[in-house]
């Protein structure tokens, strides 16, 4: 049969909407999804791509899903380098455990370099820098840790072209390190070792050197691997030339290039308000060069160069590629994160924000569950799930006792509880933003929360839990970590039956009958029916019959007939046999 029925879906479908075009009981589909890896329930949303993958694994080939067409997204073009592409500065990012001193390594590294040998003339914060090394420019990212990587994960691999990761000689390698690796990777970016402290009379860089190398597969180019690492002391500056040399020569590597006659963009690095200033947004250029008029869009903010500064606040004319500056003239504020481009008028800009922001209202509307969820189900199956928090607390005392409370209920083993973040003060800005692109759920232990954030918070969709008992608190990181496990499969078999007779077959039920030849046979459970050792497909029993009665249940020995209710062509024969069973989620707990 060539007419297919064709079902046009919009960008997502509740289950039970989809159930109910596809004609399909809706536990089929809830049982079909969590042979997925999908745990749904009727009023969820699935996208588009993954109601494809359930209707083809169920074998429904009369059925054809097509997308409703959408709007035409806002293409985010990706840049090809042009033949007239110039050298650029590599992008660097210094990250690593917390104390390991990235901040003070920054500063070593800044106090020695900066172009015109005063880092005292920097008098704003902002979150990159630019230091001279033998007359080539390095461009470093200073918001080392989480915020950073939140950002930098969003934009993908093209911002950051070597991670240094600092590890404290006499520390090691530490679960930051591990993510800090793991981000590097990710990203696709180059890494560079930095063994700090190497002052410290506990500093053990052969050790250090031998975590990496065995347990992450850093191998130390002087054993014959291909990472660098270099031994530094912050404190002392030893040896921090040498890491800016070898910076320079993993990156000279990578032959790093940009386009300067090309409409600029780079990415948005900080963002926020000041009283008469207006908008202050630290942007990194990736492409072309930004000047003073230029009209900017980012996200759902545009706005027109007011005032182009580069990282000490001085002006500049133009600022070409790898440079990080700070703008003002936005509109609003753009997101940590947000890509931006040049347009030709403020027309073009108001076209495209509203563009993006209707994609953005369109995305945040629809999918619970998404193809990548899906994936990552699949995929993830069988390691163990991250609970990811973030930790506030209003003293330190009380945020240790919370912390090591905390580090108490992680096993480790079934769920992991992974500190994303941590501090004492009231929760900020940077730890919604770095939460919502990373899954996190914020904990406030007797500490606030200002109401534009609890706003932010709830555009954002991150959850913030407020606590003024650590029990409490404790309790509910465990519950939710218990959420997390994926609910075990409990299948219980019933009985058997072989098939003696087949009386109708239609395209959904088939009408048979048989014996029971072990346990029973009953009604409303699931069925396997198998030919030989070969599963031939999974019904549903609609119905169980002994002799033209409806029966509850059929014992072994008995004859019976049977009502299957099938979601592809079956063609059941005698002598198939019928295995009766149920199928049970059971919620698991932690150990
Ligand atoms: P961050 O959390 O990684 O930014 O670490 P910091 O830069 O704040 O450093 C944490 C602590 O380690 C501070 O007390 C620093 O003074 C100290 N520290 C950082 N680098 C060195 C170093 O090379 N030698 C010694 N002895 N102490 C260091």
């Amino acid at each position: 049969m060539d007419d297919k029925k064709v079902i046009i879906v919009a960008d997502s479908i509740t289950v039970g909407e989809l159930a109910e075009t596809l004609n399909l009981p809706v536990t089929t589909l809830i049982g079909e999804l969590f042979k997925n890896g999908i745990v749904a329930t009727i009023n969820q949303r699935i996208d588009f791509e993954t109601a494809t993958i359930i209707v083809e694994e169920l074998g429904l080939e009369d059925v054809e899903l097509r997308k409703k067409a959408a709007a035409e997204p806002v293409a985010r073009k990706v840049h090809v380098l042009s033949d007239k592409a110039v050298d650029r500065p590599p992008i660097v990012a210094v990250m690593g455990h917390v104390d390991h001193g990235k901040t003070s390594l920054l500063d070593a590294i800044l106090d020695q370099k900066v172009v015109d040998g005063e880092a005292g003339g920097i008098t704003q914060h902002i979150s990159a820098y630019q230091v001279e090394r033998k007359g080539r420019m390095i461009t470093l990212l200073d918001t080392p840790g989480h915020e950073a990587f939140a950002a930098l994960r969003q934009h993908g691999a093209t911002l950051t072209d070597v991670v240094v990761i600092v590890v404290a000689a006499d520390d090691g390698v530490k679960p930051q390190t591990i993510e800090a690796i793991r981000f590097a990777r990710s990203a696709n970016a180059k890494i560079v070792v930095a063994i700090n402290k190497i002052d410290k009379e506990a500093a053990n860089a052969q050790m250090v050197k031998t975590q990496l190398a065995t347990e992450h597969n850093l191998n130390p180019e002087e054993w014959g691997g291909e990472v660098v690492m270099v031994e530094v002391s912050a404190k002392t500056g030893e040896n921090v030339d040498k890491l800016l040399d070898m910076v320079l020569l993993v990156a000279d590597l990578e032959e790093l290039k940009a386009d300067i006659d090309t409409p600029a963009e780079g990415l948005v690095i900080e963002a926020h308000m000041e009283t008469g200033r207006g908008s202050v947004v630290g942007l990194l250029v990736e492409q072309g060069e930004l000047k003073p008029g230029h009209f900017l869009v980012a996200g759902t903010a545009f706005g027109k160069v007011r005032t182009l500064l580069d990282f000490k606040g001085a002006a500049l004319k133009s600022a070409g590629p790898s440079t990080p500056v700070t703008v003002t003239g936005f509109k609003e504020l753009p997101q940590f994160g947000d890509t931006f481009t040049i347009v030709k008028s403020e027309k073009e800009a108001r076209l495209l924000t509203e563009k993006t922001h209707q994609e953005r209202e369109r995305a945040a509307a629809s999918t619970n569950v998404t193809s990548a969820d899906m994936l990552k189900l699949i995929t993830q199956k069988h390691e163990s799930e991250d609970f990811n928090v973030i930790v506030k607390a209003d003293v330190q005392g009380s945020l240790t006792s919370v912390m090591d409370s905390l580090r108490l209920i992680d096993t480790g083993d079934q769920v992991a509880l992974r500190v994303i973040g941590s501090g004492v003060g009231n929760i900020s800005e940077n730890d919604i933003r770095l939460a919502g692109s990373s899954d996190t759920v914020i904990y406030g232990f007797n500490v606030e929360l200002a109401p534009a954030l609890k706003r932010l918070a709830m555009r954002d969709k991150v959850e913030v839990r407020m606590y003024k008992v650590i029990y409490e608190l404790l309790d509910d990181a465990r519950a939710s970590m218990e959420a997390l496990l994926a609910p075990e499969v409990v299948e219980t078999q019933i009985g058997t039956l072989t098939i003696k007779g087949v009386f109708r077959t239609l395209k959904d039920e088939i009408i048979a009958g048989g014996e029971v030849t072990s346990g029973k046979a009953v009604p409303n459970v699931l069925a396997r029916v198998k030919r030989k050792d070969e599963v031939l497909a999974e019904v549903e029993v609609t119905k169980v019959q002994r002799q033209q009665q409806e029966a509850k249940e059929v014992f072994e020995g008995e004859m019976c007939g049977l009502s299957l209710r099938t979601t592809k062509k079956l063609l059941v024969e005698e002598g198939d046999t019928i295995e009766f069973f149920t199928r049970e989620l059971v919620k698991r707990t932690l150990a």
